[in-house]
């Protein structure tokens, strides 16, 4: 038997899976979290296959998420639907109930949160709700694992009872729905009927495409259509929903008795009142932000990292090992290569772990308290200011952890032009892997403070947000971004163990990349810098500078001088951070000698303070920052495009938007530090003189009218 978790996005499906399955899915404290299909067998009932669908609120066609759901509901048809109700947010979760219903599949409704609808006071009467409703109706509550046993029961028995629809709707649409499934009667399996029929009515082009009816049936029906929409005088979308809504309020009125008055504040609002603060939201995220990166960079991170870099993995490993090494007398290559090679390279990055441990775990209890939250509802609006929305937000907010499930949270944006905007944006955000480059710099360069990465953070969001200016005033990118509509979930007390388990499971797998790409890249590396071509034969170089490595670096080098950091090694670092980020510092661990820190402590800082000013090494962090992300990133945006030309912008835009930047940067700094003018101090005038321009010219007209995506909510 299959059954299919749908429900609102934010109302708990995963949570429950995770419950009824023990699997392990990602559980975030805001919509849009679980973007594919998972599934799992219920423990103990190895016969009970559940699915965890994609959040949606309703069955309309504007979301892809919307559309997968529907499809997948009516095509493939489960055994069973179980539509998770947050029954402290009643109204608005009915409301793709009742879409729900009309599926014709056996629908068990579990009423979620049951526990905080208790605590605040109210009741629900679940008899009567499962009596109007004709479906059975069990209180749970999935984070505290209440009601669970009952909900089992409810599947056998809904799957061999035949249910009654209720009637949504009266007088007229109720006629022209009627009059309109009377003609699909023939094309459409009578369960289907009336889903049909209302997506006629509503004008829904894809249910019109996917029934094919022939001309003459679709000229009746669009007849029935403008019949109606003409003696009711609006549209046949919002007749529909204003219906729904109407019996939805009837429902909640039997059987919902709120125990507060409506309009007072409860702890939650009085939080909120400050931190959504029109005037203190900003300062408090931008402070907010600041100490989690500054705590997970400096403090606890820097001291864990200062041992294992410099004790850890110089003091006890790669001098040991050396030591053991020539007392066996191996071959001074193998020798080069493990040490050199492989532990410089891996230790390099690993030394990183516990900074990135300290992120993830500030990151995940901001999240679960119910703050980042509120975050994608502050940047809402400022984006809004600049024609992004603040649904975009949510993408990089995930971002910050990894660009991957960013980009494929971008899923959840209805309009196209924002959706491709924010895939395009995304990994503007410093991930993760990223925070190795600016850790290592600002140790080298910077006196090791904390505020580098947040600062980087902050560029980041200032990219995107110039990024959004620039396109929103192109042609294909015109036009308002679509409404953001998002209820903020209650604060609640964060729940460790979640939290350290989901930290521990990002950090693990970041150790697990160690172990191969960028172990295979160290290896691969240290071989080509070791190597160089002399007399037409290849051959052992005492110096990198001569190697094949320095060689193909060399070529490709040349691009970026204009922007300060014109060595091969910077160039080869550059190049290996698109098979990970973190490989740039596991690229400057071979190349520097990572593993040569011995006496005083830190080669590879005096190696990059030598090679890097800090106006070219501030330029290098930009450039990284900003290019194109790395493969795992490229692949999902190639995935979300569904278009390659559209993947190719994306890819040239993000390296040219890094590269001007970076140049910019760095050459109206030389400006200024030396007051002389110089070609590169010219060019950059002009590109900056272009930017303004791309910036404050005014807005082209969207090709399109834009569509009135406020009516569908
Ligand atoms: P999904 O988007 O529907 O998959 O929702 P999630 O399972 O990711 O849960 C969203 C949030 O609601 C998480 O912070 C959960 O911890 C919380 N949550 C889920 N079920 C319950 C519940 O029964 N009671 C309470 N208080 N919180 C819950
Ligand atoms: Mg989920």
């Amino acid at each position: 038997m299959v059954i299919s978790l749908t429900g609102n996005p934010n109302c708990g499906k995963t949570t429950l899976f995770n419950h009824l399955t023990g699997s392990n899915q990602y559980v975030g404290n805001w919509p849009g979290v679980t973007i594919e299909k998972k599934e799992g067998l219920i423990r103990g009932k190895r016969d009970l296959t559940l699915q965890d669908l994609p959040g949606v609120y309703s069955l309309s066609p504007y979301t892809p998420e919307e559309v997968i759901t529907r499809d997948y509901l009516t095509k493939e048809q489960p055994d069973v639907i179980l539509n998770v109700v947050d029954a402290s947010n009643l109204e608005r979760n009915l409301f793709l109930t009742l879409q729900l219903l009309e599926l014709g599949l056996p629908v068990v409704i579990a009423l979620n949160m049951m526990d905080l609808v208790r605590k605040s006071g109210d009741t629900i009467d679940t008899g009567k709700l499962s009596q109007e409703l004709g479906c059975p109706v069990v209180e749970i509550s999935a984070l505290k694992g209440e009601g669970t046993e009952e909900l089992l029961k409810a599947f056998s028995a809904a799957r061999d009872s035949h249910q009654e629809t209720p009637e949504c709707f009266s007088g007229e649409v109720l006629d022209s729905l009627q009059a309109i499934e009377a003609l699909l009667s023939s094309r459409v399996s009578n369960d289907l009927l009336r889903y049909h029929a209302v997506k006629l009515l509503e004008g829904d082009v894809k249910v019109q495409e996917a029934l094919a009816l022939p001309d003459e049936i679709t000229v009746q029906v669009t007849s029935i259509t403008q019949d109606l929409e003409d003696r009711m005088e609006d549209d046949g979308e919002s007749l529909i929903t204003q219906q729904r809504y109407e019996l939805i309020q009837q429902l909640s009125e039997a059987v919902h008795k709120k125990a507060r008055a409506t309009g007072k504040m409860n702890l939650s609002d009085r939080i909120d009142s400050i931190v959504t603060h029109r005037l203190l939201a900003l300062p408090i995220f931008a402070l907010v932000m600041f100490l989690l990166y500054f705590i997970s960079v400096t403090t606890i991170g820097t001291m864990v990292t200062d041992f294992t870099n410099d004790t850890l993995f110089s003091d006890w490993i790669a001098v040991p090992a050396r030591a053991f090494l020539e007392s066996v007398k191996v071959a001074s290559w193998l020798i080069g290569l493990v040490v050199d090679g492989i532990i410089a390279g891996v230790g390099a990055v690993l030394g990183f772990v516990p900074q990135m441990l300290m992120l993830f775990f500030l990151l995940g209890l901001l999240e679960d308290v119910g703050y980042l939250a509120r975050v994608a509802f502050i940047m809402d609006r400022v984006f809004r200011r600049f024609g992004l929305s603040g649904k975009s937000f949510i993408p990089m907010l995930i971002g910050s952890g990894c660009s991957v499930p960013g980009i494929m949270a971008s899923r959840t944006i209805e309009r196209e032009q924002d959706r491709r905007m924010t895939i395009i944006t995304t990994s503007f955000i410093p991930c993760s892997a990223k925070m190795p480059i600016i850790a290592l710099f600002a140790g080298a360069l910077y006196g090791n403070s904390g505020w580098v990465a947040a600062l980087a953070y902050f560029i980041g969001v200032l990219a995107v947000v110039l990024s959004g200016i620039i396109l929103r005033k192109t042609k294909r990118f015109a036009g308002e971004a679509a409404p953001f509509v998002m209820e903020l979930p209650p604060y609640h007390l964060p729940r460790l163990v979640n939290i350290l388990r989901a930290a521990w499971e990002r950090g693990w797998s970041f150790i697990k990349r160690a172990g191969s790409v960028i172990l295979i890249s160290s290896v691969v590396l240290w071989f080509l810098q070791a190597f160089g071509v002399a007399d037409g034969r290849l051959m052992m170089v005492s110096d990198n500078n001569t190697s094949l490595l320095a060689l193909i670096g060399g070529l490709v080098a040349p691009v970026f001088a204009p922007l300060g950091f014109g060595t091969w090694q910077s160039a080869v670092a550059t190049f290996t951070g698109l098979i990970a980020k973190e490989n740039v510092v596991g690229t400057f661990g071979v190349l520097y000698g990572f593993a040569e820190v011995a006496e005083d402590g830190a080669e590879i800082w005096a190696r990059i303070a030598a090679d890097f000013t800090s106006l070219s090494g501030a330029s290098f962090i930009l450039f990284n920052l900003l290019c194109v992300p790395c493969f795992a990133a490229v692949g999902a945006i190639r995935r979300e495009m569904n278009s390659a030309p559209w993947t190719a912008f994306a890819l040239v835009y993000q390296t040219v938007f890094a590269w001007f930047i970076s140049f910019m940067v760095y050459q109206l700094g030389t400006l200024m530090q030396t007051q002389s003018l110089t070609t590169g101090g010219i060019l950059a005038l002009l590109c900056f003189a272009a930017f303004l321009f791309l910036l404050f010219r005014p807005r082209s007209q969207p090709r399109h009218p834009a569509l009135n995506m406020a009516k569908a909510r």
